[in-house]
C-alpha cells in the first residue's frame, strides 16, 4: 500500500539494497532507508529520479537490548521510505503522511500525534493550519529527538508521528505522554527534512537543493493495523515466535523471562537470516563479528530455552518461506544461509557448555572473594576458548548482578595482536620466504568455488 501510494504520487520504487553498504566506509550496516541513497542527497550521484520509494532491509544492532523488551525494537525491521532529491518539501511530505496514515490505511486521526523540531514553526503550521491538526496536539522536541545530523554535512530537523495504542501499553508514570519511553505513544514514521549544511562547526547555512527523507517502520504501522501487542504478535513474526515455541516445547506468555528469550530469538533468527543472505560471513570483526555476536546470542537462548543442538539453520526456513516473495534473495541462497548458520552454530556449541560452566565458576569465586567485577583476562579467556563474545559474556553477568572489566578485555585483545604481529614478523610460515610466490607456475589455473559452497569437494 505505502509504496503503490508514493508511486501514485510520482515516486519510482526502487527494490532494497543489501544490507552491506557500497563505498560507504562510516557505516557497518545499512540501518536506515535513507542509507544507501547518501550519494544521492549529496550530489555524488544522479538519482534514477526525482522522487524515490523503497522498502529497505535494516540491522540496527544499537537497539540489541531493547529487543525483547519493548514492543517495538527489532535489530532487524523493514524500513519504508519516501525521498525526495531536491524536489518537493515540507508541505508534500507532510500531507503524504497524514492522507497515508488516514485515509489509505485509515488510522484514526484522534489516536495520532505528530512532532516537530523545537524552532520548526514551518513544520508546526503545516501540521496546525494546513492539515489541521489542535496546537496541544503537536509537539515540539529538541535536537536529541527531532534533528537528524551526522557530524558535518547535509542535517535538518524532523517531524515524527506517533499513535497512541491506548492507557493498558501506558508505564502509568506521572507525565507519560507523547515522548515517553514507554510503549504506549508508539513513534510509526520520522520525516526528516534536510534543509542545512552544517559546516562541521555548527555553523548551519540553508542549503540550495533541500531533500527529504522519511523513514516508516513495517512491523510498527502492521502493529497498529493488526491491532497486537508487540511486533512479535505481527503475523508473518508470530508464525516465526510459534516455530520458535514448537522447537522448544514452551508456551509463550507463560514466563517472563521465557518470554524474552523467545523474542530476542524470534528477532535474531530474520537478523542472521538476512545477512547471511547478502554475502555476510561470521568472523571476528566487523560485520562478520555483528553475525557472529546476533547468532551466538539467539543460540545461547536457545539453550535457556531447553532445544538441544542446533536449531538456526531449520529455523531461518520459517524466515525464508514468510519472507522470500519480498526478498527473492532469501531463496536463492537457501543453502549457503542453512551451511552457514550451521556450521557456526556447531562450532559454538563444542564450546558453550564448556564456556559456560567455566564462567559460572568465575561468578562463584566472585562470590566467595566479594567481588562485582569479571576480570579482563578471564573475559578475554571465554572469548579467546570459547567463542563468548564479550556481550554475551556481560549479558551473562548482568543476569545475576555481576559485571566485566571491558576495558581490561579490550587490553588483552590488542596484546594477543601484537603478539600475533610479532610472530608474523619473525617467522616465514612453513621455512618458505617470500621469494617462493614469484616461482608460482602462472600456467595453474584455479577456480574460486566459494560463492556456492563453504567446503572444497574433497573435504565433504
Ligand atoms: P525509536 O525512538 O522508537 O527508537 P527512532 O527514532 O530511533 O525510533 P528512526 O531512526 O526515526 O527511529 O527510524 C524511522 C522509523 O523506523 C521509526 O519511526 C520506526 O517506525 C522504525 N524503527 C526504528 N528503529 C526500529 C527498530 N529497532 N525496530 C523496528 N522499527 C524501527
Ligand atoms: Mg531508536
Ligand atoms: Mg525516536
Ligand atoms: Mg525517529
Amino acid at each position: 500500500m505505502f509504496l503503490e501510494f508514493f508511486e501514485s504520487k510520482g515516486h519510482l520504487k526502487m527494490n532494497s539494497f543489501s544490507l552491506i553498504p557500497h563505498n560507504d566506509n562510516s557505516l557497518l550496516l545499512i540501518n536506515s532507508g535513507m542509507a544507501p541513497l547518501k550519494p544521492y542527497f549529496t550530489g555524488q550521484e544522479i538519482p534514477p529520479r526525482r522522487r524515490v520509494t523503497t522498502c529497505q532491509k535494516c540491522i540496527r544492532t544499537g537497539d540489541i537490548e531493547n529487543v525483547g523488551k519493548t514492543a517495538r525494537h527489532g535489530t532487524f525491521f523493514e524500513m519504508l521510505g519516501n525521498f525526495s532529491f531536491g524536489d518537493y518539501f515540507k508541505h508534500d511530505a507532510i500531507h503524504w503522511t497524514w492522507e497515508f496514515l488516514t485515509e489509505v490505511v485509515g488510522l484514526d486521526k484522534n489516536r495520532l500525534y505528530p512532532s516537530v523540531y523545537l524552532e520548526d514553526d514551518e513544520a508546526f503550521d503545516i501540521w496546525n493550519k494546513e492539515i489541521g491538526v489542535d496546537k496541544d496536539r503537536i509537539f515540539r522536541f529538541g535536537k536529541e529527538d527531532n534533528f537528524w545530523e551526522h557530524g558535518a554535512g547535509p542535517c535538518g530537523p524532523c517531524s515524527e508521528v506517533y499513535y497512541d495504542r491506548g492507557e493498558k501499553y501506558g508505564c502509568g508514570k506521572p507525565g507519560c505522554t507523547v515522548g515517553c519511553d514507554c510503549d504506549r505513544y508508539m513513534e510509526v514514521w520520522n520525516n526528516v527534512f534536510t534543509q542545512f549544511d552544517n559546516d562541521g562547526h555548527n555553523n548551519y547555512t540553508e542549503l540550495e537543493q533541500k531533500n527529504i527523507d522519511t523513514g516508516m517502520g513495517l512491523e510498527r504501522l502492521a502493529v497498529v493495523v493488526q491491532d497486537v501487542d508487540s511486533i512479535f504478535d505481527v503475523d508473518t513474526i508470530k508464525a516465526l515466535r510459534d516455530k520458535v515455541c514448537e522447537m522448544a516445547g514452551v508456551t509463550y506468555e507463560e514466563d517472563a523471562n521465557t518470554d524474552v528469550s523467545i523474542r530476542v530469538i524470534t528477532d535474531h533468527i530474520r537478523s542472521v537470516t538476512f545477512m547471511t543472505s547478502d554475502g555476510i560471513l561470521p568472523s571476528n570483526e566487523g560485520r562478520g563479528y555483528v553475525l557472529r555476536r546476533l547468532l551466538r546470542r539467539a543460540a545461547r537462548h536457545g539453550r535457556l530455552l531447553g532445544i538441544k543442538g542446533a536449531f538456526l539453520a531449520e529455523l531461518s526456513k520459517t524466515v525464508i518461506e514468510v519472507s522470500k516473495d519480498a526478498y527473492p534473495e532469501l531463496a536463492e541462497k537457501q543453502e549457503h544461509i542453512f551451511a552457514t548458520l550451521n556450521t557456526e552454530e556447531e562450532n559454538f556449541n563444542k564450546t558453550i557448555d564448556q564456556g559456560l560452566s567455566i564462567l559460572n565458576g568465575y561468578v562463584e569465586d566472585m562470590k566467595a572473594k566479594g567481588e562485582k567485577t569479571l576480570s579482563g583476562e578471564h573475559a578475554f579467556k571465554l572469548y579467546d576458548t570459547y567463542g563468548f563474545p564479550l556481550d554475551l559474556t556481560v549479558e551473562i553477568l548482568e543476569e545475576s548482578g555481576f559485571a566485566a572489566d571491558e576495558e581490561g578485555f579490550k587490553a588483552c585483545m590488542q596484546e594477543q595482536r601484537e603478539r600475533a604481529r610479532k610472530a608474523r614478523k619473525t617467522t616465514n610460515y612453513m621455512g618458505a620466504d617470500a621469494t617462493v610466490y614469484e616461482q608460482i607456475d602462472v600456467a595453474i589455473t584455479t577456480e574460486f568455488v566459494g560463492y556456492d559452497r563453504l567446503t572444497h569437494e574433497s573435504e565433504i
